[in-house]
Parts: C-alpha cells; structure tokens; sequence
C-alpha cells in the first residue's frame, strides 16, 4: 500500500495520527498511550515505508494527544511523528521527544525495590539512545535493556 492510500482509507476529520511507528508495534504503541475509546481507533499495521521498510498507523478519532501522553512512546517508537488533525487537515506536527528521565511511566522489576514495596514514583535514567535505550532504576540502580516491556 503507497503512502498516498494509507492517508486516504483511513482518513480522519479530527484526532491524532501516530505515523512510523515501526512494525509490529501498533498495540504496544496503543497500550502505552493508554487511549480510551473516544472514537474510531484505526490500527494499521505493515504500511511500505521508504523511511522504515515498513511501518504501523495508529488514528485517534477525536481526541488531540498532548505532548506529555506522546512522549511516553520515546522508549518503543522513537522514530513515530505525532499528526494532529483538525477539520480533515494537518494542524500541527511533531517529533517524539526523548526524555532523560521517566517519572511513573515504568514498574520496576526488582520485587525488592522500594518503589515495589512502598508508595514512591518510579524514576528511570536513560542510558544508551534508542532504538536500543537501556533504562537505570533511580532508586535500586538495576539497568533494564528492553524497558518497552516494562510499560504499565
Ligand atoms: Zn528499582
């Protein structure tokens, strides 16, 4: 499918398009967004990418993602371009931003870490740059190397 038919079978009035996530991370990028039915949510997944091979769509129907939801997808979808639409045009477009830092985004799985056994906000470093990002717990300092799959 040429880019050109990905935009216009699946085209929204209103909402958030997530483009170039990488394949096959729709549902993950979808799970992590954390998006509640607010509309139609087209999930599309093995696009042709000149820039990825190939790539998955995610529209939001009615719903504008800030920058804070959208950049939760730094760890799995670094490479994913935020759309905004409004009446059927794009409004705004925008990079993923990749934080040093992620407060209360991941869960630890150290079962002995503090953030597991009282009530504090998890705080992961960012060390090594995606699409290979490796996370260091604040607080136990354990270094995960696949933290996608520690999302919430
Ligand atoms: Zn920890």
């Amino acid at each position: 499918m040429t880019e050109d038919r990905a935009r216009k079978v699946y085209a929204i009035d209103r909402g958030t398009v997530i483009d170039h996530i990488p394949s096959p991370l729709a549902l993950k990028v979808v799970e992590i967004l954390g998006v509640k039915q607010e509309g139609i949510l087209t999930i599309g997944i093995n696009f042709k990418s000149a820039k990825l091979g190939s790539k998955d769509i995610v529209k939001v129907e009615n719903l504008k993602l800030t920058e804070s939801v959208t950049d939760r997808l730094a760890l799995v979808a670094p490479t994913a371009t935020i759309n905004i639409i409004e009446q059927g045009r794009v409004v705004e477009k925008r990079p993923i931003h990749i934080p040093r830092e992620f407060h209360g985004l991941l869960r630890c799985p150290n079962p002995k870490c503090i953030t597991n056994v009282e009530e504090v906000t998890t705080v992961f470093h960012l060390e090594g740059e995606p699409p290979h990002p490796a996370v260091r717990c604040h607080y136990c300092e354990r270094l995960y190397k696949n933290p996608g799959e520690l999302v919430e």
